[in-house]
């Protein structure tokens, strides 16, 4: 407590706060009663006006102005959002060394299937699979050719094809970028169809628009389970799933519990500075009443008037809503953390 509360003080504040009777004003003998309430009320403003916040319950003793962490720097959404590195990367894994195993197996010759065709056409030539030496002229499409042209580019003025008067059909030259990504398409779906022996699936991005992801393989599992040799990559790539799957639902968990106890302590921090400030006004409160004459038992009730104000302060509910809010979000993360864990263990 401030010095200078003390000496604005009537004497019998530090006199009753010492544990000494106080006599009455008018003289005569210490009233028992009197004396204990005058007691109680010292002991209420004293306390009222503490600034000790560590000894606060449920407040941080941070006296730092700064709050260390926002709530919004672990959102789930924005920039922050990092995903986790297993999700991100999935290099290296079995998988995907099996896949590029596979594709080796097949395509041997191509060196990397996910490389647009279109890289190695020669100028207005005829694209040639690198592994099987099939040809795929530009100007001159099959009929299968055709249709997966059509398949994706539909019919009409922009059906990405020009049909010459001796039957012949070509990709369309007008739009160069649109001729390279047909050519990209024929060539990829000549890979795919390799690929499918290898009961590998190959997804490229359609002709139609530029590309916004580039062409991805992955096993086809319905083959895969209707093979017996493929049995082990199977149950391999099962059991990764499952284990990604839980690695998933363990990074979201964390996430939550982390965004949760961020929340809780923001509220907290909030909690901790709004108290700071009602403490400095009861003080100016108790300062400003012994400063004009009042005695305890005055000062006091003012003092209990103010708090029972600060009992019902809007930005105090808010925040204290806040951290149970929290608190309730991290108990639920938490106990399905427990319950994922207890799944993916098969306990
Ligand atoms: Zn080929
Ligand atoms: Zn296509």
């Amino acid at each position: 407590m401030a010095a200078n509360l003390l000496e604005q003080a009537p004497p019998e504040f530090a006199r009753v706060l010492a544990g000494l009777p106080v006599p009455p004003a008018n003289g005569g003998q210490p009233n028992q009663d009197e004396n204990y309430r005058l007691y109680a009320m010292a002991n209420f403003i004293y306390a009222a006006v503490d600034q000790r916040s560590s000894e606060w319950t449920d407040y941080t003793s941070a006296s730092s102005p700064y709050l260390p962490v926002t709530p919004s720097s672990q959102s789930l959404a924005g920039d922050n959002a990092h995903l986790p590195s297993f999700v991100v990367t999935r290099e290296g894994s079995i998988l995907d060394e099996r896949i590029a195993e596979a594709i080796q197996s097949v395509l041997w010759r191509v060196p990397d299937v996910r490389a647009r065709p279109s890289d190695s056409l020669p100028e207005m030539g005829i694209w040639s699979c690198p592994q099987c030496d099939l040809p795929i002229d530009p100007a001159d499409l099959t009929v299968d050719q055709r249709v997966l042209i059509a398949y994706h580019m539909g019919v009409g003025e922009d059906c990405g094809v020009v049909e010459h008067a001796d039957g012949r059909v070509q990709l369309d030259p007008k739009n160069p970028w649109q001729y390279l990504r047909s050519v990209d398409c024929l060539g990829w779906d000549h890979y795919a169809m390799h690929l499918r022996t290898e009961c590998l699936i190959l997804w490229y991005p359609s002709p139609v628009s530029a590309y916004r992801s580039a062409p991805g393989v992955w096993w086809d599992e319905d083959r895969l389970s209707r093979r017996q040799v493929y049995k082990a990559v199977r149950l391999e790539n099962e059991a990764l799933e499952r284990t990604e799957r839980h690695q998933l639902r363990m990074w979201k968990a964390k996430k939550m519990i982390n965004l949760a106890k961020g929340g809780v302590h923001a509220a907290r921090f909030h909690l901790t500075r709004w108290r700071r400030g009602a403490v400095v006004a009861r003080e100016a409160l108790v300062k400003q009443m012994f400063a004009a004459g009042r005695n305890v038992v005055d000062t006091g009730l003012a003092l209990v008037a103010l708090m029972d104000k600060e009992r019902v302060d809007a930005e105090r509910l808010r925040w204290q809503a806040q951290r149970e809010q929290h608190n309730d979000i991290r108990r639920e993360w938490e106990a399905r953390k427990t319950d994922w864990s207890r799944m993916y263990l098969g306990v």
